[in-house]
């Protein structure tokens, strides 16, 4: 039997975690990429058997083809791609610093780019794949203090229609998910700092509840099946009805 093989960056945490759970309970073999070797640890713990783990700082590009290359090297090929991996900073616009700003845009986009472009090449030399990109709510509305996390999400959305153009040629689909407030360590953190973010979010999520983590992992998975084989380059919701604009 062939097994698909999956890499998910940001695969230690939130919803990475459950994208990473969600592949392995079907016998896909999963490659989590994070930074921590702690969490990585327990979470290839948690995982079990089909779970592989990476550490690497994707901030560093020049270390992404060598990572890259060692999966190609030990699995045989690369299937998925889900572009998980991402940092967040509330702060007031004119406190931002020009280095804070390329961080946060170095992180969300330009190692997106740079792992997608590696995992392209595998991908067309055998044929296609698929790659989903996670943006956020953030790219479909102003949130207040977050102006570098907004760029680097919206930015997400403009490369997934992009790539996918690029890409069909190949076999390669490329969608991405736009999630709502989710409950992870990444959300608890927004929240801390604006306990009030909550009953903000609620007031215009019609389903009036946050999501989970396995509400994105579900449509992850189905963007990469064979079930949404003649989807590429769409920007899918998961957010109790919160983009609708209620
Ligand atoms: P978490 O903070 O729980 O997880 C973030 C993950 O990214 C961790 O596994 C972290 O691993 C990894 N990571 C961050 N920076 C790097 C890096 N430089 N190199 C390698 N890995 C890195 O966040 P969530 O699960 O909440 O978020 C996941 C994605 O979903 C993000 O892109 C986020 O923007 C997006 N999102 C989340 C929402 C929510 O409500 N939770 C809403 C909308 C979008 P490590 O710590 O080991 O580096």
């Amino acid at each position: 039997m062939n097994r698909k093989i999956a890499i998910v960056t940001g695969g230690n945490s939130g919803l990475g975690f459950a994208t990473a759970k969600n592949f392995c309970e079907q016998g896909i073999i999963t490659y989590i990429i994070g930074r921590s070797k702690e969490k990585t640890a327990q979470a290839i713990c948690e995982l079990g058997e089909n779970a592989r783990a990476l550490i690497c700082d994707l901030n560093d590009l020049k270390a992404i083809p060598k990572l890259v290359e060692a999966i190609k090297e030990e699995a045989g090929r690369i299937d998925i791609l889900v572009n998980n991996a991402g940092i967040n900073m509330k702060k007031d616009f004119l406190e931002v610093t020009d280095e804070e700003f390329g961080n946060i845009l170095h992180t969300n986009v330009s190692s997106v780019f740079s792992i997608s472009r590696e995992v392209v090449k595998v991908m067309k030399e055998q044929g296609g794949g698929s790659i989903v990109n996670i943006s956020s709510m953030a790219a479909q509305y102003g949130i207040p203090k977050v102006i570098a996390y907004t760029a680097s999400k919206t930015a997400i959305e403009g490369m997934t229609r992009s790539m996918a153009v690029d890409l069909a040629q190949y076999g390669i689909r490329v969608n991405c998910i736009a999630p709502g407030f989710i409950e992870t360590p990444m959300s608890a953190k927004a929240l801390n700092d604006d306990p009030e973010r909550k009953s903000r979010v609620m007031a215009r999520t019609p389903m009036k509840k946050l999501g989970c983590p396995e509400d994105v992992a579900n449509a992850v998975n189905y963007l990469v099946q064979e079930g949404s084989k003649y989807t590429t380059g769409v920007i899918l919701p998961i957010d109790g009805g919160n983009s609708i604009g209620f």
